[in-house]
């Protein structure tokens, strides 16, 4: 280990001047650093071309032949060194316009070379620029031979580091490390898993002889992010449990009993009942609860936070509600109010929008401890907002809440209250393993009975008579119908063109007296938005044209016809989740995605598993593969996370198969203090070390 802490400067090839570029461009710093510099791609180097057969496409070629001219033209910083490559077929020019002086001297006017790299066609002339070049005598041909490419950039190619230039120093630390690179997991792990030894991965990964040795070092060297990682997480859960003690909610009273009884408008369903058995067993633990709640849309978590908030009660804590938007937060609140009717508790709702006065009034029955339950939005975080005993915090639709905001929530008592995250986006297992492995994680995978599976259509804008038409009958079968228009925030003006033209033309084939359209979009004032949701949910209103400040969480159970417009501007998930507002009563229930006629790949592929799945998890594992893991959970978290090989989308067997490996061990030996663990314990506080991020994951 300590000889890769080498400095890089003092490999073989790299020097003071490469050096600073290495740690400035890639920040590679040491031996180390470089090692773990690994080829994005491989090309096979046994296939040559005659240049005659040079593909005009934009693709990798090998060339062999003599260089019968080395010239320079230009003069100053618009230099360029052209060499004339010929074979028995045709010629081709080689060019270069960065590190000539590199390179001249090692190009020899009647001496044959091996040459790879991208052809472009100029006029009648064929040229490749910047290809990578050895003397034919330096290179063995052996078939199936794989060439490493490797990221690099003009700096670093004007100091001769190019995919070659990295080629050589990582080709001259192989050979000075051959040996030395440790191993980082237990026999154990190696023989159960037949992994590759670490040292032989790392030789294979750079220089692999063949694509079954390249298979194994990926395997392996990927099996060992992907288990550290594991281990991290998994060790940190445990850390965590161990410092954070709970309160302790042993008593299911009066009003978790009342409630039961006599409020409860239906039969919870059989996943409903296991989870909030999950959660009770959490909350009567005396350990802190960490508990991510997982159910697609429409499942019901509302009633199992509200089951858990009355367990709070009863054991004399007080408990708050957060939702992402105001709509929301107000939804929520009018919900359970109605819920809890003739019940005496006292719930309140904090926004932004709460006037002074209420907010006063809030921030003293807080204190006193006579409020019960507080829904709100973000408002609920500030400092100002202060609880007598809060016991229980509950947040909704949690994508939108980073990491730092869930830590606040702990300074609100002198235990941290505990916390249930509910979320109606399903989360790919492989990636809530890994982004939320520090909770647990609780599956509401059963509808309410009744439901009938929504319909889901695909039309282009051409066919918009029709679907206003299939929108007068369903709305004279009495339903009402969503039209959601996208608004992105680069193209803000425009898209709110759109809406307020779809506005007008829907409000002209839809008149007054007979029709009435609500429109609600993140311009209004939300006292505004709040008055025509209201209207919308009476049904004095048919129509709801809206952005999608109604995609989460809003229910309307006579709406059953959701059309959004450019579908294809939205995102999978986020299509799911319009479509979830409707298919909450118990008509057939519809959604339409309107797009133009041209479509992307992509777009085409969202359409296609839309009108295919109602399954929200099977949606997420498309969106996942179609956007990556960094994208589905923001910048934010996944930098918490850098992983160089393993691809969190692609690789779930793997994700898995680390997952309980690491498990297993952390159950055996916690703390990792056993003398076969040792050799792992190392590794994983060498690994903290790189990561301080990693103890801030919960
Ligand atoms: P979500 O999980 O999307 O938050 P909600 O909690 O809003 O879902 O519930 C969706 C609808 O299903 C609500 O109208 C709710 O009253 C109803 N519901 C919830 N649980 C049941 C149940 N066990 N049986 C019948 N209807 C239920
Ligand atoms: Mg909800």
């Amino acid at each position: 280990m300590e000889f890769l802490k080498t400095t890089i400067e003092y490999l073989k090839g790299v020097g003071p001047q490469r050096a600073e570029t290495l740690n400035k461009e890639v920040r590679i710093f040491t031996f180390n650093d470089l090692l773990h510099y690994f080829p994005f791609r491989y090309v096979d180097r046994s296939i040559v071309h005659d240049i005659v057969d040079v593909p005009a496409i934009d693709t990798d070629v090998q060339l062999k032949g003599k260089i019968t001219s080395v010239k320079e033209y230009g003069a100053a910083r618009k230099k360029r060194l052209v060499a004339v490559l010929k074979d028995e077929t045709f010629s081709i020019e080689l060019i270069w316009f960065k590190g000539i002086k590199w390179v001249k001297p090692t190009l020899v006017v009647g001496k044959s070379y091996l040459v790879f790299g991208k052809a472009n066609q100029f006029g009648s002339k064929w040229n490749i620029a910047h290809p990578d070049i050895d003397l034919v005598d330096a290179v063995k041909l052996i078939p199936g031979m794989l060439q490493p490419i490797y990221h690099s950039g003009e700096k670093l190619t004007s100091k001769g580091l190019n995919t070659r230039g990295f080629e050589r120093i990582v080709s001259n630390l192989l050979t000075v490390s051959k040996g030395k690179i440790s191993e980082s997991l237990t026999p154990q792990l190696i023989s159960e898993f037949k992994l590759t030894d670490r040292d032989t991965a790392f030789q294979d990964i750079h220089r692999p002889i063949n694509s079954s040795a390249l298979k194994n070092a990926l395997f392996r060297l990927k099996f060992e992010e992907l288990f550290f990682l594991q281990l991290a997480i998994n060790k940190q859960k445990i850390n965590t449990q161990r410092k954070s003690k709970g309160y302790v909610f042993s008593k299911v009273g009066v009003f978790f009993n009342q409630f039961y009884k006599t409020h409860l408008p239906f039969e919870l369903t059989g996943a409903q009942k296991r989870v909030v058995k999950e959660i009770r067993k959490d909350l009567g633990s005396g350990l802190h609860m960490n508990r991510l709640l997982q159910g697609d849309v429409g499942s019901g978590k509302t009633l199992v936070a509200v089951l858990n908030i009355l367990i709070a009660i009863d054991n004399d804590f007080q408990s708050c509600l957060m939702a992402p938007t105001e709509i929301l937060a107000t939804q929520h609140f009018h919900t359970v109010k109605e819920l809890l009717n003739g019940m005496d508790i006292n719930v309140k709702l904090l926004t932004g929008s709460s006037k002074k006065k209420e907010r006063s009034v809030i921030h003293d029955e807080l204190i006193n401890g006579s409020i019960s339950l507080l829904i709100g939005t973000h408002a609920v975080l500030e400092d100002v907002v202060k609880f007598k005993n809060l016991g229980l915090a509950i947040i909704d639709e949690q994508h939108r809440f980073g990491v730092a905001q869930r830590s606040k929530l702990w300074k609100k008592n002198t235990f941290p209250p505990h916390i249930l995250v509910m979320t109606a986006t399903p989360i790919p297992r492989t990636l809530a393993m890994t982004f939320y492995g520090d909770l647990d994680v609780s599956l509401i995978d059963e509808m309410p009975p009744g439901r009938k599976e929504i319909k889901t259509i695909h039309r282009f804008d051409t066919n918009r008579l029709k679907v206003f038409q299939f929108i007068e009958d369903e709305i004279k079968k009495g339903r009402q119908v969503y039209i959601v228009y996208p608004l992105i925030e680069e193209s803000k003006t425009l898209d709110y063109k759109d809406l307020m033209d779809g506005y007008d033309s829907i409000s002209r084939r839809f008149p007054l007296p007979e029709y009435r359209v609500s429109i609600v979009h993140g311009k209004m004032k939300s006292a505004d938005k709040e008055l025509e949701m209201q209207k919308f949910a009476k049904g004095e209103t048919q129509i709801m044209v809206a952005t999608t400040v109604i995609e989460v969480g809003v229910n309307v159970p006579n709406a059953s016809v959701m059309i959004v417009e450019s579908a294809e501007k939205f995102g999978l998930s986020q299509l799911h989740q319009l479509r979830g507002r409707v298919g909450r009563g118990a008509e057939q229930s519809f959604c339409v995605l309107m797009t133009s006629y041209k479509l992307s790949v992509d777009a085409r592929a969202r359409m296609e598993t839309m009108v295919r799945t109602n399954d929200g998890f099977e949606i997420a594992e498309v969106d996942l593969r179609m956007r990556g893991p960094g994208d589905i959970m923001g910048t934010q978290q996944s930098g918490i996370i850098d992983l160089k090989l393993a691809d969190l989308a692609k690789d779930n067997q793997l994700i898995i198969l680390a997952r309980d490996a690491a498990q297993k061990i952390l159950k055996n030996d916690p703390d990792l203090t056993s003398t076969e663990n040792l050799i792992i314990r190392k590794e994983l506080i060498r690994q903290m070390k790189l990561k301080p991020n990693w103890s801030r994951i919960s």
